[in-house]
């Protein structure tokens, strides 16, 4: 195998070579359920999913692990500010405990309309508070933690390593801009392992220092552990998650462990919405139900992300889900053509293919480069075997090619096209032969055809 992926930690492409032969292990940090998914976090795990079906592809065992955080998310970095779950229950009048079932069932229902399949594992951080405990104990007896009045912070300066994913200094921070909120900590960024709670908090646990609950970066590194051992193949994320969160698990899971955690840390960019930010406040964090409401089948959304790879910034507008649309359409409908034919295809042209495939796959996941390979084989003349070479790479895709039916392509007629066919409708009308022939030439002059129906006309491509 000669898969290449990008490791944020080393800054270059490595070849992936597994601990164990022909297996893998992937963590991957799951959603906090205390909402909707919006099409923004559900790139991070199109990525998550396209990255397992490389693996796959490539013949190897994929043990996919994502956790489900249901407590400790704080609604600020800097450990601070209300549980993102216990905000939620406090404005909805529910328990924790309820809406994070919602959320899960809603994020699994997302997630199996986009064909992302579900990993082998879905831990939930209340499920694993004692595996949690037990890792903050062992970082407070060998000295890199402390208490507090209001909890157990990891001190960053007891690891020297810290800073090396998101390349942070811990002086700058010391002295950097950011203002020091919590005044028990030693170091502004030292981070919350397990926070004490008041009486009325609504998620707390028995512990050695008192009722309370776990950060939200312990978690991680207890469940990785528990799930796929001391150390793992790849870890991923969003690039959100590299500066804190990422670095935080690197340095309580080395300094616990006595060792690296993580041979391959992956993480896909952002995702805009109209080249901005998505924010509740402007109204634009889109659901699967949004898309689906306006009538985008999930895969189409799918067909979108694909076509930019992962460690680009990928910028949504709904025009470009609108021509994903129209060339998802043409796929398909170019497809069934292959698909209805009984033609053959020279196998040394069909390898070639494979192989151009192959490679861009397995370039740290070029997978738009495999779809313009794809776009090219399905120009072959008309044949079954094509359509069946096409059908191995939806393994990787996974855009329902399977399913193919011919499609309705929508075209965008231009205006001038319309005008034309218009004042031919009305000359038809008034039955004025000569003139309506005379426009139909123009029409078909400027590309396109024009074809007479019951309720008026329909304009295709010529
Ligand atoms: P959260 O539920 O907030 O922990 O986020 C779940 C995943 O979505 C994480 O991997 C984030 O890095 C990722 N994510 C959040 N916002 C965006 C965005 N706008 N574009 C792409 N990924 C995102
Ligand atoms: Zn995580």
């Amino acid at each position: 195998m000669q898969l290449k992926v990008y490791n944020t930690l080393t800054r270059s492409k490595q070849e992936l070579v597994p601990i164990k032969p022909n297996q893998v292990g992937i963590y991957s940090c799951g959603p906090t359920v205390y909402k909707y998914a919006h099409i923004g976090n559900l790139r991070a795990y199109v990525f998550m999913d396209e990255l397992r079906r490389v693996l796959e592809y490539n013949g190897l065992k994929v043990k996919s692990v994502m956790n489900i955080t249901d407590v400790g998310h704080l609604v600020s970095d800097a450990d601070d500010g209300e549980d993102k779950m216990s905000k939620s229950a406090h404005e909805t009048g529910k328990t924790p405990l309820e809406i994070a079932k919602f959320y899960t069932d809603q994020f699994m229902k997302d997630i199996d309309a986009l064909n992302i399949k579900r990993p082998t594992v879905c831990p939930c951080a209340t499920n694993n508070i004692k595996e949690m405990i037990e890792v903050v104990q062992s970082l407070l007896d060998n000295g890199y933690a402390y208490e507090t009045e209001d909890g157990i912070y990891f001190s960053v300066e007891k690891f020297p390593g810290y800073g090396q994913l998101s390349g942070i200094n811990l002086e700058d921070q010391r002295h950097g801009a950011r203002v020091e909120v919590n005044s028990f900590k030693r170091h502004p960024i030292d981070f919350a392992l397990w926070k004490k709670a008041a009486p009325n908090h609504l998620q707390q646990w028995d512990s050695p220092w008192g009722r309370g609950f776990p950060g939200w970066h312990i978690e991680c590194t207890a469940m990785s552990k528990k799930f796929l051992g001391e150390t793992f193949d790849i870890h991923t994320g969003g690039v959100d998650h590299i500066p804190i969160h990422h670095e935080n698990e690197i340095a309580q899971a080395e300094c616990w462990l006595g060792h690296k955690a993580v041979n391959y840390w992956m993480h896909s960019e952002f995702m805009l919405i109209d080249g901005g930010k998505m924010s509740k406040s402007l109204g634009n964090t889109y659901t699967v139900s949004d898309l689906v409401a306006k009538g985008f089948a999930p895969v189409v959304f799918r067909y979108f992300c694909l076509n930019v790879q992962y460690r680009q910034k990928i910028n949504f507008t709904w025009d470009g889900l609108e021509s994903a649309q129209t060339a998802y359409n043409k796929l398909c409908n170019l497809l069934v053509q292959h698909k209805n034919s009984s033609a053959t295809t020279d196998k040394a042209v069909l390898d070639d293919f494979r192989q151009r495939f192959e490679e861009a796959i397995n370039d740290d996941l070029n997978i738009p480069l495999a779809i313009g390979v794809l776009w090219t084989m399905l120009k072959l003349p008309k044949s079954n075997d094509v359509y069946k070479l096409a059908l191995q790479f939806d393994k990787v895709f996974a855009l329902d090619f399977d399913k193919v039916k011919e499609q309705k392509v929508e075209i965008a007629v231009p205006d001038n096209v319309k005008a034309l066919a218009e004042q031919r409708l009305q000359a038809r009308k008034a039955k004025n032969w000569a003139e309506s022939d005379r426009l139909r030439e123009e029409i078909v002059n400027l590309g396109y055809a024009i074809k007479d129906t019951a309720t008026g006309y329909e304009i295709a491509l010529k």
